[in-house]
């Protein structure tokens, strides 16, 4: 599919929001052992509110069901990591304002901000075991799909498998500065929930995608 409709973005979310739901014990597992266990309470209720939204909505265009998208998980997840994943949605908004459908390009762009966007505000560095190990890599891998020519469904899925090539990534890295020594030692070896969430959220939307 060279460009994907708004409609079939919206659908998309949904199934994103579907898939955060289907997965809250599994990373409320990952973060009780890594974090202080409320990611997957907090991805849940964001998600489940998102769901809501979006099955009441209408969009005419991709910047106004991504902002909406961002808004709705800002409002109701809270906590660092509401803003974390809304600002995903909301910081790349300027590449995908007015277009009804969006190619490659504009998706490649419009997650490269979302990720400068989530560093700008959370100052967090690649490598520090976060979403971003994720994100960062998946963006990347999407640019460069993009600049090859590739259709968007195309680009997607080198995102999802970047994501998920992230997540493995995270498993060797030492946790976020701020954390105790014990507490680094004890998240090595696993995933970071953030991470996890991130691969999933592009997990869903390739699957959707690629499903038309
Ligand atoms: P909180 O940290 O408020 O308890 P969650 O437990 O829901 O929020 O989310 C934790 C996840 O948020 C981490 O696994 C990590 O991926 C992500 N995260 C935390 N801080 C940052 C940051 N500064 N930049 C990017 N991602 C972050
Ligand atoms: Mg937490």
């Amino acid at each position: 599919m060279k460009e994907i409709t708004v409609s079939k973005l919206q659908e998309a979310m949904l199934s994103v929001a579907d898939e955060i739901i289907k997965n809250e014990p599994y990373l409320t597992e990952v973060d009780t052992i890594i974090g202080d266990g409320d990611h997957g309470t907090g991805m849940k209720r964001g998600f489940t509110a998102l769901r809501a939204m979006l099955t009441q909505s209408r969009f005419q265009t991709a910047d106004e069901l991504f902002k909406a998208v961002g808004m709705e998980l800002v409002k109701t997840m809270g906590g660092a990591s509401g803003v974390i994943f809304g600002t995903m949605f909301i910081g790349g908004l300027d590449r995908i304002a007015g277009l009804e459908s969006v190619g490659a390009d504009p998706l490649a762009g419009f997650f490269e901000d979302g990720y400068a966007a989530i560093q700008r505000r959370g100052k967090a560095r690649a490598g520090q075991k976060t979403m971003l190990d994720a994100l960062i890599p998946a963006a990347g891998a999407m640019r460069k799909a993009a600049d090859s020519g590739v259709d968007a469904d195309e680009a997607l899925r080198a995102g999802y498998e970047a994501a998920c090539a992230g997540v493995e990534a995270t498993k060797e890295m030492q946790s976020r500065v701020g954390r105790s020594k014990n507490f680094q030692e004890a998240s090595r070896g696993l995933p970071d929930p953030g991470a996890i969430s991130t691969s999933l959220i592009f997990k869903a939307l390739y699957m959707t995608v690629c499903e038309s």
